[in-house]
């Protein structure tokens, strides 16, 4: 379907040290009736019912073993199956992901009513989901550490009413028919006119797309390569500026790197992430940020639920 709603709920923002106002890393993207989550840190399952999302989660994308990344999961597995679900769940993950989704089935004391698959992702791989794929990245976080982009289908182009009446075309049906890629038959002066939709139609329209960098470095060097103008760019911003010596030692990115990251991929908006406890204010992340990226720069908050619209073209 081109015409999905896309929601991206911040269930947790903090570093690697939660604090009482941020949960460890857990980013949920619904697409349609699809839920993906990107990172489960610890408490996720309660992050998600103060969103009031409910708990339809159909995958899980883990981007590095650090345990401020993961160690939800087997909360959430373990109430999954109390209430009932019994279709597969898979995880997708660098390196080890066999034995972490192994390691959580055998932490559940019952055995659970549904299996957990287990994919491991390097850079490049890709998952088609309906129409949308999530592709993995490597990051530079001193470790083996990917992160996502989730990027949708193309959308057809802009259906041009008036071309279709111009040529002959009859308002209701027949215009549906044409905005689903078929070509329609009329009458025209007496004779059968067959009207293809690259007659009425504009060239197709990218669809939205999401980036996740989980934990890292600035990489977009890399990411460039893969993706560009994303909707939405969901960085690693551990620390202010003035904090660059740190963020270099311990393989983080600052909000200004985060906002030349945005910058150079020419991104809509930009989310700080992963925020560290030292900070009680975001403000000058944000400040940090806006200096070097025009475009809409968020620090979002526990729980922030931010809708990507279709862009207007
Ligand atoms: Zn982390
Ligand atoms: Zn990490």
């Amino acid at each position: 379907m081109s015409g999905e709603t896309l929601h991206v709920f911040f269930l947790g923002t903090a570093g690697a040290l939660p604090t009482p106002m941020r949960n460890p890393p857990c980013i949920m993207v619904r697409r349609g009736s699809d839920t993906l989550l990107f990172d489960c840190g610890e408490g996720a399952q309660q992050q998600m019912m103060r969103a009031r999302t409910g708990f339809t989660v159909d995958a899980i994308f883990i981007t590095h073993w650090h345990a401020d990344h993961f160690l939800g999961i087997a909360g959430l597995v373990q109430t999954l199956s109390f209430i009932g679900r019994t279709d597969p769940l898979p995880v997708y993950g660098p390196a080890w992901i066999h034995e972490a989704a192994s390691a959580i089935r055998s932490l559940s004391r019952f055995n659970l009513r549904f299996p957990i698959s287990s994919v491991q992702m390097s850079h490049g791989s890709e998952i088609r989901f309906t129409g949308y794929r999530v592709k993995a990245f490597a990051t530079d976080h001193g470790m083996e550490s990917m992160g996502y982009i989730l990027e949708e289908d193309g959308r057809p182009g802009r259906f041009n009413r008036e071309e279709a009446i111009r040529l002959g075309v009859p308002p209701g049906p027949l215009f549906g028919r044409l905005q689903r890629g078929e070509t329609v038959c009329i009458a025209r002066d007496g004779e059968d006119v067959h009207i293809t939709p690259g007659d009425v139609m504009g060239p197709p329209r990218p669809g939205r797309s999401i980036i996740y960098t989980g934990d890292t470095r600035p990489i977009h060097r890399t990411l460039l390569d893969l993706c560009s103008n994303p909707d939405l760019l969901i960085h690693d911003a551990t620390y202010d500026d003035q904090e660059i010596e740190r963020a270099r030692e311990v393989y983080h990115a600052t909000a200004g790197e985060a906002g030349e990251a945005a910058r150079a991929l020419n991104a809509r908006t930009l989310a700080l992430v992963h925020i560290s406890s030292r900070y009680i204010s975001t403000a000058g992340h944000l400040k940090d940020a806006s200096r070097v990226f025009s475009g809409t720069v968020l620090a979002p908050s526990d729980l922030d639920v931010l809708e990507l619209p279709f862009r207007e073209d």
